[in-house]
């Protein structure tokens, strides 16, 4: 059955991009009947916790989403993960890399590399030879795993985005520290829930062609992508919390229920409310409305 899926890291309160993501996420799948699923990203145990992830679930139950089946947890799935891995060190496509972030800019930026794709890794612990990789390994640093990409960029259609290309570069498969990496782990977690449409903040519109990739080389289906404007504070720059009522709790301390919150994050993915309840947003619901820029609230929504 058709499935989409909210994928939140429970790091802290979702702020309304997040929310108004869980709402579009929602409206894709409930829309045309498929199924919703929410998992929680928590691979990074330092900022993840049990209380974040109960406030965000009962935000979005308050704003009448409702999901199937049980909330998976990413730190449930490790097993998984490492299956995947051990697919792709068999293929020969892994190398271990002993690279510090710092090492990576500089790196990056060397004249001599050629152009790197921003954030992209430059390839420095890819051709090591037995002896480098023996030097490297004689600092006493643990390796992260990384990815052999095989092609240098892909293309993945968008619902929204139209298309987007972007560098594939070799991504990183295990961190240093042993847990899997988060592009690993949603690639194999989409996988193997069957998520068939992914719906998401365009922060991450750079990383589908990666994930696309590393989908391909584990012989897993491609999913289709939906990647949406983010939300923008009054004056241009990211929202934050900065910015005024960016929660659900926020909002209710300046008077509005979540009704009301739910019927202005409608109105920003091109929606009437009508009678506002979600079900009738779900039938109402046409993607081609969804306006193609950012979402920029109000200094009042914002209750300034
Ligand atoms: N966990 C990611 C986030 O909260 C979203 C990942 C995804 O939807 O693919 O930003």
């Amino acid at each position: 059955m058709p499935t989409g899926r909210f994928a939140p890291s429970p790091t802290g309160d979702l702020h309304l991009g997040n929310l108004r993501t869980a709402l579009a996420a929602w409206l894709f799948a409930r829309s045309s009947g498929s199924r919703f699923l929410v998992r929680m990203e928590d691979l990074d145990r330092v900022q993840s916790s049990p209380a974040h992830e109960a406030s965000q679930l009962a935000d979005l139950a308050a704003l009448g989403l409702d999901w199937d089946g049980e909330v998976v947890r990413q730190s449930d799935r490790f097993d998984r993960y490492e299956a995947a891995i051990a697919q792709l060190d068999a293929a020969g496509l892994t190398y271990p890399c002993w690279c510090t972030r710092r090492e990576i800019q500089e790196a990056a930026s060397a004249p001599h590399v050629g152009p790197v794709p921003e954030g992209a890794y430059p390839g420095t612990c890819r051709d090591l030879d037995a002896a480098g990789r023996a030097e490297r390994a004689a600092t006493g640093r643990p390796p992260a795993l990384r990815l052999r990409a095989q092609v240098a960029s892909a293309t993945v259609a968008d619902d929204l985005l139209g298309t987007i290309t972007a560098a594939v570069d070799d991504v990183v498969l295990r961190r240093n520290d042993g847990v899997p990496a988060y592009n690993l782990a949603v690639v194999v977690d989409d996988a193997a829930q069957g998520v068939e449409q992914v719906v998401r903040g365009d922060d991450l519109a750079s990383s589908a062609p990666r994930q696309r990739h590393l989908a391909d080389l584990l012989g897993l289906p491609a999913v289709a992508y939906a990647h949406l404007p983010l939300v923008l504070a009054p004056d241009g720059r990211r929202l934050a919390k900065r910015d005024g009522a960016v929660t659900l709790a926020d909002q209710a301390a300046v008077g509005r229920t979540a009704d009301a919150v739910r019927e202005l994050l409608a109105a920003s993915l091109g929606l009437d409310p009508g009678d506002g309840r979600p079900i009738e947003l779900a039938r109402r619901f046409d993607r081609t409305t969804v306006p193609a820029g950012p979402w920029v609230p109000s200094t009042a929504l914002l209750g300034g």
